[in-house]
């Protein structure tokens, strides 16, 4: 981790078990319904079957893959299912 970045907050992601990005939010701790939002996301990440976790971003980092976008070699992973679906 870097100290010469600026943070830019905090995103909650679902992701496969490959680690490809399925849904995404900001945490927008200023809004007053961000934690109901935030735990509302949290059940749809792990209701749907995939992982949840939380990156906190700096300017200038990147982002892992979206699905879709890319896929991994295993054929049961669920990200390929995204591919056949585009
Ligand atoms: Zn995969």
């Amino acid at each position: 981790m870097s100290d010469q970045q600026k943070p830019m907050g905090r995103m909650d992601h679902g992701k496969t078990a490959c680690g490809r990005i399925v849904m995404s939010r900001w945490d927008q701790p200023e809004r007053s319904d961000n934690e109901a939002d935030r735990q509302r996301f949290i059940r749809d990440v792990h209701r749907s079957g995939f992982i949840q976790t939380t990156q906190v971003r700096y300017e200038g980092d990147q982002l892992p893959d979206w699905v879709g976008q890319s896929h991994c070699q295993d054929l049961n992973c669920r990200c390929q299912e995204f591919l056949n679906r585009a």
